[in-house]
Formats: C-alpha cells, sequence, structure tokens
C-alpha cells in the first residue's frame, strides 16, 4: 500500500502546480541526479521575434506569408511564432497536403506550388542549396518549386526564472544537461547564459532519445534522470526517462499522456518544488 505521506507528497505538489502521476515518480524524483533540459519552450519561452527576413526574389511580406501559411496546422512554436508574426487570418483554401518533418521543418502545397519551410538540415536533406546564416538565431530557409527563396531569422528568449532554477541545482549538485535539435550557435548561447556545460545541438527527435539512454545506460542503479521538455516532438524522450516532466500550458496531448509529472503554469522553477517536496516526503517516510 501507498504511506499516506505520499498522497500527501503529492498533495502538496498539486497545490504547488506539480501534477505528480504517482507515488513511484514522487519517490523517484527525490534521486534524481540528473535534469536534461529540451531548449525550445522549456528554458525558452518558445515566442520567437522575427529579426530578419531576407528574401531571394520576393518581396519580405510575401516570404512571411508564405511560412505562415505552409506553417497553419504546425504545432511548433516556431510555427506558432510565424503565423503570430503574420497576423493576418489565413485562407486555409490556398493550402493542401501539409507534412511536418520533426526536426527538419514542414511541406505544403500553397496555391498549388510546393513550399518546403525549414532548416538547413532540411534544405540539404531536399538537395536544395541556401545561404547559409552567421548571425545568432533560427534561420527559417523557404524554397519553393525546388527554387530557394531565402530565410527568415527567428530569435526566442530565455524564460524568466530558467537562470535561477539551473543555479538551484548545481548548489544542489543537480547535473542539468541541454538537448537540441536547434543549432550549436544557439544553443551554446542558451547554455552559456545559464552557466550549463552540457549541451548537444543539432539532435533530430530519435537522437535525443539515443542521448537519453545512454546517459541512462550510465548512471547509478540508484540514480534518476528526468528529461524536462515543452512535449512538442518530445513523446518518446519524455516516456523513456526515469522521470518525464512536461510543461502543462504548451504541451501536446501526446507529451501530456506520455510525461510523469506535469508543471501546469510553464515554469521550470516550479521543479524546485516538487523536488523540495519530494525529498521531505521521502525523509517523512523513512
Ligand atoms: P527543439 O525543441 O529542441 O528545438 P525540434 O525537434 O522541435 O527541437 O526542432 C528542431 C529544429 O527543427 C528547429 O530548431 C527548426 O529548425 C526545425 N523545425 C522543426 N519543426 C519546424 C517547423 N514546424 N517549422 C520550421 N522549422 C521547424
Ligand atoms: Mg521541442
Amino acid at each position: 500500500s501507498v504511506p499516506l505521506a505520499f498522497l500527501g507528497g503529492i498533495g502538496a505538489a498539486s497545490r504547488q502546480g506539480v501534477l505528480i502521476k504517482g507515488s513511484n515518480f514522487l519517490e523517484a524524483l527525490s534521486k534524481t541526479e540528473t535534469f536534461v533540459f529540451d531548449k525550445t519552450g522549456t528554458l525558452t519561452e518558445g515566442i520567437f521575434q522575427v529579426k530578419e527576413i531576407c528574401p531571394k526574389h520576393m518581396e519580405p511580406e510575401e516570404l512571411l506569408e508564405l511560412t505562415a501559411y505552409g506553417e497553419a496546422y504546425s504545432s511548433h512554436p516556431i510555427a506558432v511564432s510565424l503565423r503570430d508574426t503574420y497576423g493576418k487570418e489565413i485562407d486555409v483554401s490556398r493550402v493542401e497536403a501539409i507534412k511536418e518533418y520533426s526536426g527538419f521543418g514542414v511541406r505544403a502545397f500553397i496555391d498549388g506550388r510546393q513550399v518546403l519551410i525549414g532548416n538547413s538540415k532540411f534544405m540539404n536533406q531536399q538537395g536544395l542549396f541556401y545561404q547559409p546564416v552567421h548571425e545568432i538565431g533560427t534561420a527559417v530557409h523557404v524554397a519553393v518549386d525546388g527554387e530557394y527563396e531565402g530565410y527568415i531569422l527567428i530569435a526566442d528568449i530565455l524564460r524568466e526564472d530558467a537562470k535561477w532554477t539551473i543555479r538551484w541545482m548545481q548548489k544542489h549538485q543537480l547535473e542539468a544537461v541541454i538537448l537540441t535539435g536547434d543549432n550549436e550557435r544557439v544553443a551554446d548561447d542558451v547554455a552559456k547564459q545559464l552557466g550549463i556545460g552540457y549541451v548537444y545541438a543539432n539532435l533530430m527527435p530519435e537522437d535525443k532519445v539515443e542521448q537519453v539512454k545512454d546517459f541512462m545506460e550510465s548512471q547509478m542503479e540508484e540514480e534518476k534522470l528526468a528529461f524536462v521538455g515543452d512535449g512538442i516532438n518530445d513523446a518518446p524522450v519524455l516516456a523513456l526517462a526515469d522521470i518525464g516532466i512536461a510543461m502543462g500550458g504548451l504541451g501536446a496531448d501526446a507529451a501530456l499522456e506520455a510525461a510523469d509529472v506535469i508543471l501546469m503554469e510553464d515554469e521550470p522553477s516550479k521543479i524546485v518544488n516538487a523536488i523540495k517536496i519530494s525529498k521531505g516526503t521521502i525523509r517523512a517516510v523513512k
């Protein structure tokens, strides 16, 4: 049977905005020494500002419109941000056959033309030449009917409580790691701002799974690992980790299902509350 203290702990956590799906996860959290973070939407807000629009042939507004249309149905933070920046109603009758390639981007048919929108890896994979971008930021490249049309440079900001959360973890001998599908320059910049030494960039969703598997194989039996993600493309790794922690506000349904712990507000510092409660509960049970 489950000691009452565990139920008390789960209740206390829920009053602080942390949903813990079982007493086993409360116990595991008290033994977690490694916190692996997704970057976009987890450590950062996932609200991208457009820094630059660099079309090859068309007007900037036209390039932005194409991306907003191509991203019409995606729930990726990049897609939501581009639609918000575009700001106008999207006439979905102009858009057909959208396909999302997680970790890459999207393909859509807009007014009958094939539009590819995504990162440099996506352009490479599709055999398209693209313009290398040297500024810090995430370049969203666009190609229409096999021709490169330029890019939109976007950038995100850190969540307000991210720095404090990481500092607290480090003070308590907990390791923080970043895994991201974004490029190295952005990843390194975020890691540097947060004082995180372990950062892995350019990862496909399946690479994140492999990386977490490696970490888990090298840890001691009694050590636990948590993965913290916003849920977009993260369901497999949330399920694999000893504890999957999802940001509840942004989280996709699949991720909320796969997660063991849900932060009802999108605030990484809520993890600190949960850790404190878990350690307190374990002390009370012993
Ligand atoms: P992360 O959450 O770590 O940034 P993702 O796997 O969600 O990782 O995305 C990795 C990269 O893939 C993004 O930085 C972006 O370059 C590209 N990407 C993914 N989805 C989209 C999309 N809908 N539109 C444009 N680019 C995308
Ligand atoms: Mg993500």
